[in-house]
């Protein structure tokens, strides 16, 4: 029996996580909503994916624009076992009453609190805490990359303190509505949100985060410091990392040397939409100085919190263990490269 997955909002991240959801062998997509007849909607159609209304009162303009519509995202929820919320950050708790109505299990993004699911995912960190669980919220692209890197350190190796500059990229690339386009934009709230957020996933990580939003569409990056708690080698942290493989390493010396480099590796290895789900750490530039360690990464906002949503529908419905959620998904998405 497959666990029937519906998707709310087919945007940036909902249109991933159905395609990532229909490469399982262990569930499969039910039908995605969206608010508008957009040539999104042409799209999930032309995939297979049933298409709802978000909205009851939406249905007429897709009727309108001669589109075929199955129903509104209540109907959708009738024929579901769990929705993943994929609609703008803030939108998706307004609709967990309908979830809780319609007696679904709800996946939620990192653009909503903590506290609308109790637990705050990420598959390395804490598979075991979504457990059976009825909602749960997988954290946001930048939280995410950052407990991909952090928790193995903590767990292997022990962390006193991380240091974190977030350098933001200020919109999605389809996205021309957003900016700054000719600015560099601090902000000036401290510390910026994510490291709380990382200490909604790792409790007792001793993180302060401060974030910068600069005029790229492609990728953020962290420039990342850590207080080790005892003498370590950098080949040491090099093969710590290398053993969980959605983190992935670049290098400047075969000319990697940008967020836009990176991406580019994307399209070349023909990956779907360029799409980078590893977060891409510059081997060359790890450096340990009196027991500290620095490091750069790269995160595709896009697309590295889908292998994340995979898992965690399985930990929900405890279909798989730990290991063998993240071995299927990776394999499934092709996650997991090494450049010799
Ligand atoms: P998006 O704007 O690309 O997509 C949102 C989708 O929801 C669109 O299809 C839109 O039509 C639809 N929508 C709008 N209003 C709706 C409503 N009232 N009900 C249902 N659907 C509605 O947004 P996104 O970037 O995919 O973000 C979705 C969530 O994922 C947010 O919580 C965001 O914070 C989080 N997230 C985004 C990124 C990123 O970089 N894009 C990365 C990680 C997590």
């Amino acid at each position: 029996m497959k666990v029937k997955v519906a998707i709310n909002g087919y945007g940036t991240i909902g249109k991933r996580v159905a395609d990532a959801v229909s490469l399982q062998d262990d569930m499969e997509v039910v039908g995605v909503t969206k608010t508008r007849p957009t040539v999104e909607a042409l799209h999930a159609r032309e995939r297979g994916y049933p298409l709802y209304a978000a909205k009851e009162e939406a249905i007429e303009g897709f009727e309108n624009a001669g589109m075929k519509i199955e129903g509104a995202l209540e109907d959708l929820l009738q024929r579901a076992d769990v929705v993943v919320d994929c609609s703008p950050g803030k939108v998706g708790a307004t609709y967990k009453p309908l979830y809780e109505k319609a007696g679904v299990k709800a996946i939620f993004q990192g653009g909503e609190k903590h506290e609308v699911a109790g637990v705050s995912f990420n598959a390395y960190a804490n598979y075991e805490e979504a457990w059976g669980r009825r909602f749960v919220r997988v954290v946001s692209c930048n939280t995410t990359a950052l407990v991909r890197s952090l928790y193995p350190l903590k767990k292997e190796v022990g962390v006193e303190e991380v240091q974190a500059v977030m350098i933001r990229r200020a919109a999605d690339p389809w996205d021309s509505s957003k900016g700054p386009i000719n600015a560099i934009e601090p902000s000036l709230k401290l510390p910026s949100h994510h490291g709380p957020d990382v200490q909604t996933v790792i409790p007792d990580l001793n993180i302060y985060t401060v974030a910068v939003k600069v005029p790229t569409t492609i990728m953020h990056l962290h420039s990342i410091i850590v207080k080790l708690p005892k003498e370590v080698g950098e080949e040491e942290i090099l093969s710590l990392w290398e053993r969980y493989p959605r983190i992935s390493f670049v290098s400047g010396a075969l000319g990697v040397k940008s967020t836009a480099k990176v991406m580019e590796m994307a399209r070349d290895m023909l990956r779907p939409r360029g799409d980078m789900y590893e977060t891409i750490i510059w081997r060359d530039a790890v450096k340990i100085v009196n027991r500290t360690l620095y490091y750069f990464q790269a995160v595709h906002q896009e697309s590295d919190v889908v292998p994340e949503n995979i898992d965690a529908i399985r930990s929900m419905f405890e279909m798989a263990d730990k290991e063998e959620s993240i071995r299927k998904t990776d394999k499934t998405l092709g996650v997991g490269w090494t450049l010799s």
